[in-house]
């Protein structure tokens, strides 16, 4: 036992270095771990470090978007999951998503032999969704414009807000969109990691000092593909995206623990003294 060391402090110094241990293995765990999500903090900021990769903002987010999956492959099943491929009213929904998420999807889409028409695509899409929250888009039955024969046509870059969401009722779904219904009951696990992928990714974005504010995918992707250069100039600490700034969420937004919560994460996934807060000792 170090000295000076409780048994109780050393048995939580014990659980966070398995959870970091576990981390490297199968993502972050079902539960509160600061250990880990300093780890995956870390290694996402790691990447934003990378000073000769141009790219470095795409890779992120495909790390983003790893780590998620890995994290959801490693945790306890649900059986009453009832999402199923070609059921697609919930990409009638405001969709945000960080800056880097961004730049994967206008990557692969610019790849693409029919990129002209995605992007046309997106472009009526973010004309005609402009303002918009979700209960509207869902009023207008608005699609996004990534959908295509009820699919997803970026699937392998969609954005975590895609990722995370899985309905436990089809009734439930069916209800809300046909305008009757107010409540999809959620499988809370998956939106629980969800949660701790969002602040370590937004941690290691505030900690590189680029703007970490969630942004409206249609709006955002539209100015990054006219601007080639977004990436770049995101990089360099340019908010490109401030007008597809996503209207302030009162839940978050406004809630001092959700900075504080960042900054406990940068100075864990750095290593250094942790400011003052109410959760780590
Ligand atoms: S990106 Fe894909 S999964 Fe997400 S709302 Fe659009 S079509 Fe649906």
């Amino acid at each position: 036992m170090a000295q000076g060391a409780s048994p109780n402090q050393e048995e939580r110094r014990r659980i966070a270095r398995e959870d970091v241990e576990r981390y490297r293995a199968e993502g972050l765990p079902p539960r509160l771990s600061f250990g880990a999500m300093f780890a995956h903090t870390a290694a996402l900021r790691g990447i934003l470090e990378r000073q000769d990769d141009p790219e470095r903002g795409a890779r992120l987010a495909h790390a983003f978007h790893e780590g998620f999956e890995r994290s959801m492959a490693h945790a306890p099943r649900e059986s009453r999951i009832a999402c199923s491929a070609g059921c697609s009213m919930c990409c009638h929904n405001l969709i945000l998503l960080t800056a880097p998420e961004v730049f994967a999807i206008a990557g692969e889409i610019a790849g693409r032999e029919d990129a002209q028409a995605s992007m046309t695509a997106v472009a009526r899409g973010a004309l005609a969704g402009k303002g918009l929250d979700s209960d509207a888009r869902l009023e207008r039955r608005l699609a996004c414009p990534m959908l295509a024969s009820d699919l997803c046509s970026i699937y392998g870059v969609r954005p975590i807000a895609c990722r995370g969401f899985f309905s436990l009722s089809l009734e439930a779904c069916q209800a809300v969109f046909a305008g009757h219904g107010e409540n999809i009951p959620a499988w809370r696990l998956a939106m629980v990691l969800r949660g701790m992928h969002d602040r370590c990714m937004a941690a290691a974005i505030k900690g590189a000092g680029l703007s970490h504010r969630s942004i409206e995918m249609t709006q955002a992707l539209t100015t990054a593909f006219a601007a080639p250069d977004a990436q770049a100039r995101w990089l360099a600490g340019e908010d490109v995206f401030a007008a597809a700034m996503a209207e302030p969420d009162p839940e978050h937004d406004d809630d001092p623990h959700e900075e504080l919560l960042l900054d406990v994460l940068i100075a864990g996934a750095a290593g250094k003294p942790l400011p003052e807060n109410p959760w780590t000792e």
